[in-house]
């Protein structure tokens, strides 16, 4: 039997990180393609906090420092990793019951000494180990009792679930998982433009489609001088947080001054929010077609503000083909909000820079515009030269 104060330093230098697959699991035939990008995406977030042998199996992807490593960072950048539903940190230790009793007690030691009730799981990956799971089960069990007087078995409700794992190399121990951020993949779901404004809409937006797999382009329409240098800057702040989910984000911003003076200037004042937009979704069409994007995406929720009833959205994706999805469509603002909160946009999005469409919003916009009138009211622009005029001033960052 291991020693307990050489237990403690052999949990010190044995901490890895599990994390377990969430609807992969699922998936049939193309499993191993969405396993192999879920071990290279947590590889490369994980890259600034250590070295790292990161591999799948058995639905769970094991993260092992080789090394010094920042475990506490590693675990909150592998939180966010999409494509996990859960991360724990567990210890690694030698396969036998007393070696496992007794890296449980160490590792575990403050939940146990709080905890009322408790609950040992054991699974058995490698058969040749001597116990079955619910035999070394019991054992854990009985003997950290023992050892823990006040704790009481609950086998539906623990306050602490302790699990062991008996693999190839090594047992391993944790307590409960922390949530990790769910969905699917970035990279196995194609790619996507998306339009980020300055909001708390639109990034929670791009949030919610990146968590489906999905490499997203994100998009803003800069309007210098009306938005200051500041609005931009808030743009990038608000890339930088999502990329820590979505992964590398090149942010694509459009200068898009002249179209709005002109849309000011030639269109009647009721129209002009529906006429940029369908600016914004033409251009958004043709920054896609460059990059192989499948769809647009963006922050538009029903009923929200005038341009966002059924026939306003209806009217300003009627001038693109691909199709374009509003994940927040049916959300509640304080849904939205909420959301953006966990994320960590929220603080950022609140910043009181303006946006474009602010700057220009007419006093009485439709709220139930008829495409035709539409199309008759831009009709004195020249869409097509306003359109490669902006797509040839993009700049990215
Ligand atoms: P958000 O909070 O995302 O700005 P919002 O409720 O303020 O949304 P609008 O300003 O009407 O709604 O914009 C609707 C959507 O149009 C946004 O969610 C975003 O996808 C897109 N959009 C608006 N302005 C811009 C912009 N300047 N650059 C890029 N996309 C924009
Ligand atoms: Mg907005």
């Amino acid at each position: 039997m291991t020693d307990k104060t050489d237990m403690t330093d052999k949990t010190d230098m044995t901490d890895i990180i599990l994390l377990k697959q969430g609807e992969i699991v699922l998936k049939g035939l193309n499993r191993r393609e969405f396993e192999d990008k879920l071990v290279s995406n947590v590889k490369r977030r994980l890259k600034p906090f250590g070295e790292f042998n990161i591999y799948c199996m058995q639905s769970t992807v094991y993260i092992e420092p080789q090394g010094d490593c920042d475990m506490d960072a590693a675990l909150e950048a592998a939180k966010m990793v999409f494509g996990a539903t859960s991360a724990a940190r567990a210890v690694a230790c030698e396969k036998d019951k007393d070696a496992i009793v007794e890296a449980t007690a160490a590792y575990l030691k403050p939940q146990l000494e709080t905890a009322r009730s408790f609950k040992v799981e054991s699974k058995r990956a490698d058969k040749r180990f001597p116990m079955g799971s619910i035999e070394l089960s019991q054992y854990v069990g009985g003997t950290i009792q023992d050892r823990f007087p006040h704790l009481m078995p609950d086998m539906h409700m623990p306050q602490l679930l302790i699990n062991i794992e008996i693999r190839e190399n090594a047992a391993y121990v944790h307590g409960p998982a922390e949530p990790g951020a769910g969905g699917l993949p970035i990279d196995t779901g194609g790619h996507m433009v998306a339009l980020l404004s300055g909001g708390i809409d639109s990034p929670v937006a791009v949030y919610m489609m990146a968590r489906r797999g999905v490499r997203i382009i994100p998009i803003h329409f800069f309007s210098h001088p009306y938005t200051s240098q500041m609005a931009k800057q808030k743009v990038l702040t608000l890339a930088k947080i999502l990329s820590g989910y979505c992964g590398r984000l090149t942010v694509e911003i459009v200068p898009f001054t002249e179209i709005q003076e002109e849309v000011s200037r030639h269109c009647p004042q009721e129209y002009s929010t529906i006429i940029t937009r369908r600016f914004m979704m033409l251009i958004a069409e043709k920054i896609a077609a460059y990059n192989a994007c499948t769809a647009i995406v963006t922050g538009d929720n029903l009923g929200q503000v005038a341009s966002q009833t059924a026939q306003a959205l209806a009217v300003v994706e009627e001038c693109v083909e691909l199709p374009v999805f509003r994940p927040l469509i049916g959300f509640d603002k304080k849904e939205i909000v909420d959301r953006a909160r966990i994320i960590g946009t929220y603080e950022t999005s609140i910043l009181p820079y303006e946006d474009c469409c602010t700057v220009f919003t007419p006093r009485r916009p439709r709220t139930k515009p008829r495409l035709a009138d539409v199309v008759k009211a831009e009709a004195s622009l020249d869409v097509k030269a306003l359109v490669d005029g902006a797509i040839s001033g993009i700049e990215r960052v």
